[in-house]
């Protein structure tokens, strides 16, 4: 009997719940030892879906710390994963988590809630901790030489028995999911310290491997979350690739390397609505619609860009916005930031090969006036090729820029 459809025959089941950001060795050493020395039959792990404390720290996606913990637990006949948390709409909480494993499981099963002792220790601050503690027992696993005592004093405070915890001391919990974070961002070593396979997916998502202090931001990862659904595969894929181009030519050209992060990753977000959606949201942000915007209904994706950063992502910053507005048709006198979010869609790496790419990529490192202006002058042609309309903000945009235009 070890898996998970024999839920309803455990005698005895342990729920492991934390955040694996990533899993480690200290979490599966955890897990096991508390299966053997409880004498557990099944030990069911739950990566957590949004706990209230947790709300400014998490880094890594859902998937990505369900994917790391199934691969982590493969190779364990008594272990599996469940996505219960991380399906489980709002705030989570440990109590419903436990109610719904009951109402599975026999009767006269009993159930265990492992976690680090950390956190077990602000148990009196969870959601019905008075009912949690009836409906299972609590493992605290703790790093050697855990101090107990605060924790034994705050549940007598609370009135809940210290007889509800179990607290057993596991060696391997010196290795801690920070540190190994820690480590991925300035390309330190992680080996030993989790399972190969997880070690091999942090490196092929590149997991943790921050270059700025901002890529963490609640604020960004609920970008990036809401864009991975906006966006198809490749688009999301550019929009990153534009966001670190934009970020290089800040650098480069004494810009805010922060606001340009933010507008080459949001610069796309309406791009993959239909025409008639695009239309429709047109009409609801006032957008006007000219002779150009009806016939190429594309072309408003940079303007409804801008509105949905703001209505949908909280951008408030104008910088930003307009970076967005602009970053398609461009316009006379940009600013820094329109013009690199405009050049920056150009030549990121994911973009294909066009005639006139290395030079807008040259001169955009060195001039960003002789860039744009190469830029406009060579969509410009291209587009009259096709016999596709030009925007007037392109047009007036080459006539203020074309004094910039490099000698032929
Ligand atoms: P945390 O604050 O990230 O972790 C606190 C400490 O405990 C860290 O040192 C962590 O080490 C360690 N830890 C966490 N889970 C562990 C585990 N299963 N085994 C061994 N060590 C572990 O805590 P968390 O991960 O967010 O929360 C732990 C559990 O408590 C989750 O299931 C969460 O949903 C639950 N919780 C519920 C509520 C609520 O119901 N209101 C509130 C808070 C937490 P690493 O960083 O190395 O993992």
């Amino acid at each position: 009997m070890n898996s998970l459809s024999d839920i309803k025959n455990y005698k005895t089941l342990a729920v492991m719940g934390g955040t694996f950001d990533p899993i480690h060795y200290g979490h599966l050493v955890a897990a096991e030892t508390v299966r053997q020395e409880l004498n557990i039959e099944h030990v069911l792990f739950i990566p957590s879906g949004r706990p209230p404390h947790k709300q400014k720290t998490r880094v890594a996606g859902d998937e990505h710390r369900y994917l790391m913990t199934v691969l982590a637990t493969a190779n364990n006949p008594y272990f599996d994963v469940s996505r219960m948390e991380i399906d489980r709409p709002g705030m989570t909480y440990t109590i419903d988590t436990i109610k719904e494993i009951r109402s599975q499981c026999s009767e006269d099963c009993k159930l265990y809630f492992i976690t680090g002792a950390d956190a077990a220790a602000e148990i009196i601050s969870w959601k019905d901790p008075h009912e949690l503690v009836k409906l299972c027992q609590i493992v605290a696993v703790t790093r050697p030489g855990y101090d107990k005592s605060k924790i034994f004093y705050e549940l007598r405070k609370a009135g809940i028995s210290p007889y509800s915890f179990t607290f057993l001391e596991v060696p391997a919990l010196s290795i801690s999911s920070t540190d190994i974070r820690n480590r991925v961002s300035v390309g330190k070593t992680i080996r030993y310290l989790l399972p190969e396979s997880v070690e091999q997916y942090i490196n092929k998502l590149k997991l943790y491997n921050y270059q700025h202090y901002w890529e963490t931001e609640p604020m960004i990862t609920e970008i990036n979350k809401k864009l991975h659904y906006m966006l198809s595969p490749k688009r999301f894929v550019h929009t990153q690739g534009v966001a670190d181009e934009s970020v290089k030519l800040a650098k480069i050209h004494g810009a805010d390397e922060k606001k340009a992060y933010l507008a080459g990753l949001l610069h796309d977000c309406a791009k993959d609505f239909s025409s008639k959606e695009k239309l429709k949201m047109c009409d609801k942000y006032g957008i006007e619609l000219d002779e150009i915007l009806v016939n190429q209904s594309d072309l408003t994706h940079a303007f409804l860009g801008a509105e949905l950063a703001r209505d949908m992502f909280g951008v408030t910053d104008e910088e930003v916005l307009g970076a967005i507005r602009y970053h398609t048709t461009g316009k006379p006198d940009m600013t820094k930031l329109e013009k690199i979010v405009y050049l920056a869609d150009f030549f990121e790496p994911s973009r294909q090969y066009f005639d006139g790419i290395k030079e807008i990529k040259q001169y955009a490192y060195e001039d960003l006036d002789t860039a744009v202006a190469f830029s406009l002058d060579h969509t410009i042609e291209y587009n009259r090729s096709k016999n596709r309309l030009i925007h007037p903000l392109s047009l007036q945009a080459l006539e203020y820029y074309k004094g910039s235009l490099p000698k032929k």
